[in-house]
């Protein structure tokens, strides 16, 4: 058989076709399409409008078994899968992914185009710079970051009075407060439209925000693997007068703006997600927001690209969306609830279609099912509303070996034999992760399709004990398929099983309910999801839990940040991990969002780049300028 080319190769050999093409054939219209470049579009939410009388098509999320360094190829087989429904059963099929971080692009992961026979072209613009919306992103969130330290600073050194005549200035002889002003004027119950009628003490409270610079939560992000941002002293020059604190970088997928454009549902929600992100208490307890900073119209300025779905291709020619990159360890993990809904709407039917014209999304759910897939149900579908007809969980027979005791690996050495050769043993006992998964995921009600990702190594024997242990297990189906060496050929079987379990109705149910106590949630996903005999809060978490619930975001759901390399919180134990209590270090607030983000054990919020990252490969090529090394 011949070899398989490299990821970029492969790419690179194969001309997409114009994006404005490949939107004529969706039923998109010329006015619903804005070009970047020849390849790639964003598509106008007047789209949702104009398709609104349609039934969707069904809805499938894409999740794996825990990630090993190994690699379990989701977003190969997302985009294998898609190729195969839409190139082969002719199936009107979209894959929704994530636009991926220049962090791990450059750092440990590669690329996340997919891989093989299965990728989205051109993957060298999919992984870099796309449409900008990750800029943007980085954009607002360092306005906001900017906006918070100066007002501490200008708040620090100015009377009431003049800090409200800068805030409020005399114009042609006359005061005039900012459209924004009177949104805090509300807040805080002054009914005043007059800025010369306030008293001395109603100027106080509205030109003080007295921010408790202890309570900022608000990070500068990056979208670079840089370790020694994680913790760096800003305002250090003279001018700020002694205002040094100590604060902080996170990787910019990481952002809560990166999760406001995932989670919203439109520009007008947008904008007011934004303003309602909250960056510190007040000394006298009061949340902060980016509103009562007077920053969330520019935010949503800066932001209001972002929130059209870009559309790109895979391989066949197939529809991709490429639209949000949340991580799914530090964030929510999945991409855009717009890309979904603009999605399942070109694959909906309407009056009088035959049953075979209903189309596929497959969305992909960072990470394994217990991180990705937990937070889609949880979070995301919560949001939305939509409810999904199936999950996939992506397994390869390498990553099991490896959850059944094989060993580690050293990145550039050759691959231990326990995973070139078979070994049936070490095999079955790593099935327990698939397993577990697969229980998970039936506690949300849903169908569960295996996706046995093949290596050319894999031998029959193998394969076979796979798909057993993952029906015995409670699958639906359990499919091997060879998407990456074969492109959508190579998944037909596969697709055919999402089209099987899409056929009945779903049973689709949230693990819990959102008005109980914050802890009660938190625990809930630690024991049912992970395994985990219990947690333990530590007093700074005690603290924020209590402030955040006095605040009155009690009610939000939880986006759990937490290793993927295992169930529990020390990404050493693979497997299926028993017998653990799960640290909770600190728990932070989204308001914007819309969830509360619990710090498991170790976890940061920005990466770090390795003795060896992946940019030594990267190079343009000097006969033809291309991208080369991405992979
Ligand atoms: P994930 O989404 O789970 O992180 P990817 O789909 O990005 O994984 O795949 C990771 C890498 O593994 C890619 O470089 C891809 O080319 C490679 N890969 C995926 N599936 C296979 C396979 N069946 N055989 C060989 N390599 C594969």
């Amino acid at each position: 058989k011949a070899k398989v080319p490299s990821d970029i190769e492969i790419a690179m050999a194969q001309t997409p076709k114009p994006v404005a093409h490949l939107a004529s054939e969706l039923g998109l219209l010329p006015d619903e399409l804005e070009s970047y470049g020849k390849y790639k579009a964003k598509v106008e939410l007047s789209v949702l409008d104009r398709l609104a009388h349609r039934k969707d098509g069904k809805y499938i999320v894409i999740s794996g078994i825990t990630p090993t360094p190994l690699g379990e190829g989701k977003s190969t087989t997302t985009i294998g899968l898609a190729q195969a429904l839409g190139a082969h059963l002719e199936r009107p099929a979209f894959a929704c992914v994530r636009q991926p971080s220049q962090g791990p692009t450059f750092g440990i992961k590669g690329g996340a185009a997919g891989g093989g026979y299965s990728q989205v072209i051109p993957m060298d613009e999919f992984n870099l710079h796309l449409t900008g919306d990750i800029h943007a992103i980085t954009a607002a969130n360092n306005l906001l970051a900017a906006a918070v330290d100066a007002r501490i600073f200008h708040e620090a050194t100015q009377s009431d009075k003049a800090l409200y005549s800068r805030l409020v200035p005399t114009k042609k002889g006359k005061r005039e407060f900012a459209p924004l002003m009177f949104k805090r004027l509300k807040k805080l119950g002054i009914d005043k439209t007059n800025p010369n009628d306030l008293t001395p003490e109603e100027i106080t409270r509205f030109a003080r925000l007295d921010i408790d610079a202890d309570t900022i939560t608000w990070n500068r992000v990056i979208d670079t693997n840089d370790r020694f941002l994680r913790k760096i002293t800003i305002g250090r020059n003279s001018t700020e007068q002694g205002h040094e604190r100590e604060a902080g970088f996170d990787i910019a997928v990481g952002s809560e703006c990166m999760a406001v454009l995932a989670l919203t549902t439109g520009l007008e929600d947008m904008r007011e997600r934004l303003g309602a992100m909250v960056v510190a208490t007040s000394k006298q307890g009061d949340a902060v927001t980016a509103d009562d900073i007077g920053v969330g119209g520019a935010l949503a300025v800066l932001m209001k690209d972002t929130i059209k779905p870009n559309l790109m291709q895979s391989l066949e020619g197939t529809p991709v969306f490429v639209h949000a990159g949340p991580f799914a360890n530090i964030a929510h993990g999945n991409s855009s609830i717009l890309a979904d809904r603009v999605a399942l709407k070109l694959a909906g039917t309407e009056e009088g279609d035959p049953a075979d014209r209903v189309g596929y999304v497959l969305t992909e759910g960072g990470f394994g099912a217990d991180m990705g897939m937990e937070k889609f149900c949880n979070i995301k579908c919560r949001v939305s509303g939509l409810t999904p007809d199936a999950v996939v969980i992506v397994a390869t027979t390498r990553a099991l070996k490896m959850h059944g005791g094989g060993p580690d690996v050293t990145p550039g050495k050759a691959l231990h034999e326990t995973y070139t050769k078979e070994n049936l043993g070490i095999l079955k006992e790593g099935c327990g992760n698939l397993v577990r998964h697969i229980k998970n995921s039936r506690k949300f009600g849903l169908k569960v399709i295996v996706a046995i990702n093949q290596f050319a190594s894999d031998t029959s024997a193998e394969l076979e004990l796979v798909r057993e242990q993952a029906l015995a297990g409670g699958a639906d189906a359990a499919i091997v398929s060879n998407h990456w060496a074969e492109g959508g050929a190579g998944a037909r079987a596969l697709a055919e099983a999402v089209v099987a379990a899409c056929e009945g109705s779903s049973n689709f149910k949230f693990l819990y309910d959102l008005n109980i106590p914050i802890e009660e949630k938190i625990s809930i996903i630690s024991k049912e999801i992970y395994g985990a005999d219990g947690i333990e809060l530590s007093e700074l978490a005690r603290k924020q839990v209590d402030t955040y619930t006095r605040q009155g975001y009690g009610d939000l759901p939880i986006c759990m940040a937490k290793t993927q390399y295992s169930f529990s919180h020390d990404p050493k134990l693979k497997g299926v991990p028993t017998g653990f209590t799960i640290p909770i270090r600190a728990v932070r607030l989204s308001a914007g969002a819309g969830f509360l983000y619990p710090i498991l054990g170790d976890m940061q919020t920005m990466p770090g780049l390795g003795t060896r990252p992946g940019f030594w490969e990267v190079g343009l090529d000097p006969q033809t300028g291309k991208v080369v090394g991405l992979f």
